[in-house]
């Protein structure tokens, strides 16, 4: 599997704020506006804070920690998770955002996630310029870590729609889903036929 979207660490060069002010303002003028005008003055410093919040996914300080506990009952059916999730399409800058629909298969000898972990590992991979399919690829990442890859098999579903789609271009309702297996899921079609079943109860 993909490592996971490149991180800070790697890739990140100090930008200071007023550089990024300087930025935003430019690209106010480059459409037409006036930077200066009073609705506009905070505009540069309001988008500043907001991308630190929704790009939290960059800071690996801000990474969940992921609870497991052992699995003393020596569990093995299909535990299923449901949620929204909001992220930025990496090739506009524009939201994408649907539901996700994730069910796993714990090892008997391993551990269980935490399941309301799993909310959380969606909103920090989502808080990235992403693809819905990295997105996916980088939640079943985390997960399977947390895990140490202790786990019979992943499913995931993202049903979202896709901004980028709805507002320009081709302007059509912008839909797409992407499903991802691993393990087991990936082997056994009654699986995951049993866990889309699950997805279209929700
Ligand atoms: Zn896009």
């Amino acid at each position: 599997m993909e490592t996971l979207t490149p991180n800070t660490q790697d890739t990140q060069r100090k930008v200071s704020d007023a550089e990024v002010r300087d930025a935003l303002r430019t690209l106010l003028l480059a459409i037409g506006e006036d930077p200066d005008r009073e609705g506009l003055v905070s505009t540069p410093d309001r988008i500043m804070r907001m991308w630190k919040e929704i790009f939290r996914g960059y800071d690996a300080e801000k990474k969940p920690t992921i609870t497991t506990f052992r699995n003393t009952n020596r569990e093995e059916e299909m535990i299923f998770d449901t949620g929204e999730y909001y992220s930025m399409c990496e090739h506009h800058i524009l939201p994408f955002f649907g539901r996700y629909y994730f069910a796993y298969l714990p090892d008997p000898d391993g551990r269980i996630l935490g399941i309301s972990k799993v909310a959380r590992v969606v909103g920090y991979c989502a808080a990235r310029l992403q693809l819905q399919e990295r997105l996916a690829e980088d939640i079943i990442q985390m997960l399977s870590d947390a895990l140490k890859g202790k786990a019979r098999g992943f499913a995931i579903l993202l049903r979202g729609r896709h901004l980028c789609k709805t507002m320009r271009g081709v302007r059509n309702r912008g839909e797409m889903a992407v499903t991802l297996y691993t393990g087991e899921f990936k082997k056994n079609r009654q699986l995951r036929l049993e866990f889309l079943k699950m997805t279209e109860m929700m």
